[in-house]
C-alpha cells in the first residue's frame, strides 16, 4: 500500500482525497495555485507545494509541475480528482512512465472511452445499446442530412471530446443543422481542442440514469447501483439522487449488467461511470463513459455502504475488491444537492467573495461535503460549487423532508448561493412524485424565474 498520495485537485474534492488518505492511514500532500493560498483544505493535509499562479492552465493543468510535485514530496501516487487532469490519458501515461502510479483507469480503457464517439463503439461491442444516430463522426454536410434524415429530427450535434455540457447543439430542421454543426465544431475547438462531431437522436424528454462501476486490477468490476441525474440546468447537474425513482427494478438490473459488460469489454479498473439516457417506455441507451470519480459519488457511498476513494486507492495498489457482486445492496433513499456561488437572480453568475457567514444543517443521515468555513474567499478562478448537501434516509419521502429541513437550515451570508431554487425544486409536485426528465429545470422552472 502506498504511504504517500499526491492529490492534484483543489475544494471539496482535494479535502474529501486527503480525509480518505488519512482513513487509510496514508499521508497526503496537496498542490495549490496562488489563488488557492491558505485555503482550509490545504491546512488539512500533510504537506502543501504551490505549483503556479491562478489560471488552471499555469498550475492545476501543469502536468510536468504536478508530476515534480509528486517526485519532490516523495509520493507514490496521484489522485486526480474530477476535472482539471482526470481524465487526461497522457497525464496518466506520464505518472506512470515516471513510477508514480495514477490513481485511475488504465490508459489504454481512458483513450477508448475518454471520446463519446469511440465509446459508443465499444458499448456496441458489448452489445450495450446506444443512442441511434451517425455512428462515426460527421464529414460532410449531406453525410450529416442523411443521417439527421434516417433518425428523424430532432437531432443533437455533439462534440466527441465534449464535457460539462459544451460542444452540444439541438436542431428541429433540415435547414438548421449547417449552423449548428459550425457552432458546435467552433466551441468544441476553443474548450477542448478537438472540433469533431457526432450526430445523435434528440430523445424527447430523457432521464439520465448513471451506473457507478469499481474494478480491480484482477479483471473484477462491480456495479454500485444507480443514481438519477435528470435534475439539470443546461445540462449540468443540480441533484443527484439513489435509487432512481420510478425505474422499475428489472430496467435497474439491466443496465446495471451492461455496464459492467462494458467495463469489461473495455478491460477497465478503477471508478467509472457509466452514463445512460432513459425514455418515457424505460428503454435506456448508453451515452457516455466518465472514466473518473464523480462529483455525484457520495450518493452511492450513502445507499451502499461503499467509500468510492478508499476503494479507489486500495484497487490502485494492486489490492482486489473486497466485496462481491452479490453483498452489495442499495438501502435507503440518498439525495444530492449541489450548492454553487451563483446569483440565481442574474442568469446564475458566478458570485465570487468572502463568506460571511457559514452555519450548514446536520442531524442524523445528514452529510455536507464542503471545503467552505466562515471567512473563506470563493476565488472567481475556478469552478463555482461550494458544497454538496446529501441526506440518507429510509425512504424517499424522509430524504425530502430532511432535505427540505437542511436547506432552510443553511445560512450563508457574503455570496450568493444556489439555496433558494434548491428550495422551489424540493417543493415541486412533480419533482416530489419523481416524474422529473432533463428538462424539467428548463421547463418548469426557469419560464417562471
Ligand atoms: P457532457 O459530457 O457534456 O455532460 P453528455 O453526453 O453526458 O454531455 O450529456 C449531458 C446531458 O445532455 C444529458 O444528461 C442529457 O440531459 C443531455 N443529452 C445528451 N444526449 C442526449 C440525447 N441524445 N437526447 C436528449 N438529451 C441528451
Amino acid at each position: 500500500m502506498f504511504t504517500k498520495i499526491l492529490v492534484a485537485n483543489r475544494g471539496e474534492i482535494a479535502l474529501r482525497v486527503i480525509r480518505a488518505c488519512h482513513d487509510l492511514g496514508i499521508e497526503a500532500v496537496a498542490v495549490y495555485s496562488t489563488a488557492d493560498r491558505g485555503a482550509p483544505w490545504l491546512d488539512v493535509a500533510d504537506q502543501a507545494i504551490c505549483i503556479g499562479p491562478a489560471a488552471s492552465s499555469e498550475s492545476y493543468l501543469k502536468v510536468a509541475r504536478i508530476i515534480a510535485a509528486a517526485e519532490v514530496s516523495g509520493a507514490q501516487a496521484i489522485h486526480p480528482g474530477y476535472g482539471f487532469l482526470s481524465e487526461n490519458s497522457k497525464f496518466a501515461e506520464q505518472c506512470r512512465a515516471s513510477g508514480i502510479e495514477f490513481i485511475g483507469p488504465p490508459v489504454a480503457a481512458m483513450d477508448a472511452l475518454g471520446n463519446k464517439d469511440k465509446s459508443k463503439t465499444v458499448a456496441r461491442a458489448a452489445k450495450v445499446p446506444t443512442v441511434p444516430g451517425s455512428d462515426g463522426l460527421i464529414t460532410s454536410l449531406d453525410q450529416a442530412k442523411a443521417f439527421a434524415a434516417r433518425v428523424e429530427y430532432p437531432v443533437l450535434v455533439k462534440a466527441s471530446a465534449g464535457g460539462g455540457g459544451k460542444g452540444m447543439r439541438v436542431v428541429h430542421s433540415p435547414d438548421k443543422l449547417e449552423e449548428a454543426i459550425d457552432a458546435a465544431k467552433r466551441e468544441a475547438a476553443v474548450s477542448f481542442k478537438d472540433d469533431s462531431v457526432f450526430l445523435e437522436k434528440y430523445l424527447d424528454r430523457p432521464r439520465h440514469v448513471e451506473v457507478q462501476l469499481i474494478g480491480d486490477q484482477h479483471g473484477n468490476v462491480l456495479h454500485l447501483f444507480e443514481r438519477d441525474c435528470s435534475l439539470q440546468r443546461r445540462h449540468q447537474k443540480l441533484v443527484e439522487e439513489s435509487p432512481s425513482p420510478n425505474l422499475p427494478d428489472k430496467v435497474r438490473q439491466e443496465m446495471c449488467t451492461a455496464a459492467v459488460r462494458l467495463a469489461k469489454e473495455a478491460k477497465y479498473y478503477n471508478a467509472g461511470t457509466c452514463e445512460f439516457l432513459v425514455d418515457q417506455k424505460n428503454n435506456f441507451y448508453f451515452i457516455e463513459v466518465n472514466a473518473r470519480v464523480q462529483v455525484e459519488h457520495p450518493v452511492t457511498e450513502l445507499v451502499t455502504g461503499v467509500d468510492i476513494i478508499r476503494e479507489q486507492i486500495r484497487v490502485a495498489a494492486g489490492e482486489k475488491l473486497r466485496h462481491q457482486q452479490k453483498d452489495i445492496k442499495q438501502t435507503g433513499c440518498a439525495i444530492e444537492v449541489r450548492i454553487n456561488a451563483e446569483d440565481t437572480a442574474h442568469d446564475f453568475r458566478p458570485s465570487a467573495g468572502v463568506v460571511k457567514t457559514w452555519r450548514p444543517p446536520g442531524g442524523p443521515g445528514v452529510r455536507l461535503d464542503s471545503h467552505v468555513c466562515a471567512g473563506y474567499r470563493v476565488p472567481s478562478n475556478y469552478d463555482s460549487m461550494v458544497a454538496k448537501l446529501l441526506v440518507h434516509q429510509p425512504t424517499r419521502a424522509e430524504a425530502f423532508a430532511v432535505m427540505r429541513r437542511c436547506l432552510r437550515e443553511f445560512k450563508v451570508e457574503g455570496i450568493h448561493t444556489t439555496i433558494p431554487i434548491l428550495q422551489t425544486i424540493f417543493n415541486n409536485e412533480a419533482f416530489i412524485e419523481g416524474k422529473v426528465d432533463t428538462t424539467f429545470i428548463e421547463r418548469e422552472l426557469m419560464k417562471k424565474a
